[in-house]
């Protein structure tokens, strides 16, 4: 099956009860039994729910795994892979990461004795140095987070499988429609489903896809016991939003390249960070795994200034002011006053997160609309 057709019908049958196409919205904390453990393999609403089963199997499927585990968000998720972790071990993580996921890491693991190493992984290679006998994890995100880095996921899957460790790829900014990380070689998938799978901005959660069994077992478990789980209409509301996810990508890559080539000819425009573009410099290693560029692009403008950022993001009419990204409507993000706000200047400067960063989620609005849109507000820049 390809990929459109996954979206709308992977996993998905219509209800035996009634007929009903849509898969309904079980909206039921416990199940009646039988007897004593003779029921239709649903006990209780934290350990199984009809329509998170049927959710779950589609996301699973849409990433070309065998198995899937949904969870109340992206960082629950992220929790639920980590707790495969014992005191003593380490993992391996890119520089360039999603803010709350190097929080989780940095303030809630490591207080439990696991050590992380941050790198940038735009070279692969930067990995050998780090590696030692408690390596058991790497984690990364591609494209990256603001600066649209983009990391070679099949070469870092060949490093890991040489000395036997664990590769994750957070594959939120890329979705599932433009990059598999699976099939390049990693053994989980984590989603913040709350992005580009939901699509619709009206919903949190995360999910972890997997083809190993023994992972999968690990991951149902603390989905279990620890009962991070999603609202079955919060289900309901990913399974609607996942059936157009395919014709979403195509719109949202087309429109953000569209305004990386309309950003890279502005004159208040310093840098635009675009994967679709030749000079990007793992241009190559995008065109390889992934099957578009993605939604997103950020740029920095000639008068690097918080006023300067202020002046753009306070006049787009279109692109509203917000975090988070993903949805069918453009947004707007300051990275050095929001996502990366805690992050001291210096370090900031290092990774490109400068004063006068912007960062867009670029809908599935009219590319003429939204090209207008930011013109009017770089015009302000005085
Ligand atoms: C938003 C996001 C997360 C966290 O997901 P939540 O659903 O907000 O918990 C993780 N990784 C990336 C890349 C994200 O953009």
């Amino acid at each position: 099956m390809k990929f459109g057709t996954k979206a709308i019908h992977a996993g998905i049958l219509p209800d035996v009860s009634s007929g009903a196409i849509m898969t309904p919205i079980f909206q039921t904390s416990t199940y009646v039994q039988d007897a004593p453990g003779i029921h239709k393999g649903y006990e209780y609403g934290r350990t199984q729910n009809p329509t998170r089963t049927v959710l779950q199997n589609n996301l699973a499927a849409l990433e070309n795994a065998q198995f899937g585990v949904c969870f109340a968000s992206g960082l629950a998720a992220t929790d639920a892979v980590m707790r495969k972790l014992v005191p003593g071990d380490e993992v391996i993580a890119g520089n360039d990461l999603y803010g709350g996921t190097y929080r989780l890491f940095v303030r809630v693991f490591q207080k439990y004795g696991i050590r992380f190493h941050f790198t940038d992984m735009g070279n692969p290679q930067a990995i050998l140095p780090l590696l030692n006998d408690k390596t058991r994890m790497v984690w990364l995100e591609t494209p990256t987070n603001p600066m649209l880095g983009i990391i070679d996921i099949a070469a870092v899957a060949q490093i890991c499988k040489a000395h036997d460790i664990m590769l994750c790829v957070d594959n939120t900014f890329a979705s599932p429609y433009l990059q598999n990380p699976i099939d390049l070689g990693a053994d989980a998938v984590v989603h913040s489903v709350t992005k580009y799978l939901g699509g619709h901005s009206d919903v949190i959660m995360g999910a972890v896809l997997t083809n190993n069994e023994a992972f999968h077992q690990h991951l149902t478990f603390h989905q279990n016991a620890v009962g991070a789980v999603p609202a079955p209409m919060d289900c309901f509301l990913v399974l609607r939003g996942v059936k157009t996810l395919h014709l979403r990508m195509e719109q949202h890559c087309k429109n953000a390249a569209i305004i990386a080539n309309f950003l890279q000819q502005h004159p208040a425009v310093a840098k635009v960070n675009y994967p679709g573009f030749t000079t990007h410099p793992n241009h190559e290693v995008a065109k390889k795994q992934m099957r578009g560029f993605g939604g997103m692009v950020s740029f920095s403008l000639k008068k690097d200034t918080m006023e300067a950022a202020v002046a753009v993001l306070s006049n787009t009419h279109l692109f509203s002011l917000a975090e988070s990204l993903g949805g069918v409507e453009s947004l707007i993000g300051h990275p050095a006053t929001m996502t990366h706000a805690s992050i001291p200047l210096e370090e900031r400067k290092k990774t490109g997160v400068l004063d006068s960063l912007l960062r867009l989620s670029v809908g599935i609005e009219d590319a003429e609309d939204l090209m207008a849109d930011l013109q009017q507000a770089l015009d302000r820049v005085k």
